[in-house]
């Protein structure tokens, strides 16, 4: 286990690398209900994130305050109000060392500050329908008193992953998509491929 807050910043770069290799792919899932921009911002975001180096006695919620506040202030479109709330608010409950239930309770804070920041809620084709489905698997494992972080998060992963494709059956209701309305239909939503691979990032580096 890493002291708090080295695994939360390990999570964080190598999610910047996986952006920065995804910079098109996003892009082009953007061009197609969107303006093209989502895998550069935050490609952007997660790098100025990345180059955030927690003092010595920094605690992980001090440091994913600051992640939160780069997002901010270095993405330009929706997305980065959205996750800097979504950091902010996951930092406010980080427990470190972490649960699978301290996870959970941190990802459903995470979750409430999109939805409220953004007025979305699951099904709107977003971000939040990666990130709901892996918080029911979370949710589930912490009633069952399943403790087992590295499996929950791997079928949290998966559960994002499985929402996030089924945004393509999707209407968007929130965001520039919104405006394609049932010409949105059939596309992905970039937003919730992002949150996908930020779950998934968690899953190999939260353990
Ligand atoms: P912009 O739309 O300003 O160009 P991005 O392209 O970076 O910003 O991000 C688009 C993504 O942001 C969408 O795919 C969607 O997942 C998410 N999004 C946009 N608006 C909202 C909203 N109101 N609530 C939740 N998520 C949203
Ligand atoms: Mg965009």
């Amino acid at each position: 286990m890493f002291a708090a807050p080295d695994a939360v910043s390990t999570w964080l770069k190598s999610t910047a690398a996986e952006f920065e290799a995804r910079i098109d792919e996003l892009d082009g899932l953007d061009a197609a209900i969107g303006d093209g921009d989502h895998g550069t911002n935050m490609a952007r975001g997660l790098a100025t994130a990345a180059t955030i180096a927690p003092a010595p006695g920094t605690t992980t919620r001090q440091y994913l305050n600051q992640v939160g506040m780069a997002l901010v202030s270095s993405v330009g479109g929706a997305s980065g109000p959205l996750y800097g709330t979504f950091f902010l608010r996951v930092g406010q409950l980080w427990q470190s060392p972490h649960t699978v239930s301290s996870i959970w309770q941190a990802l459903k804070a995470g979750r409430d500050g999109i939805a409220s920041r953004g007025r979305a809620k699951a099904g709107d084709k977003t971000m939040l329908d990666a990130l709901c489905p892996a918080i029911q698997v979370l949710e589930h494992a912490a009633m069952e008193r399943d403790e087992d972080a590295a499996t929950t998060l791997t079928r949290a992963a998966a559960a994002a992953q499985a929402g996030a494709e089924a945004t393509r059956g999707m209407r968007a209701r929130r965001g520039r998509a919104a405006h394609f309305g049932e010409r949105s239909v059939g596309h992905l939503d970039p937003g919730a491929v992002s949150m996908a691979m930020i779950l998934d990032s968690a899953s190999r580096h939260l353990i």
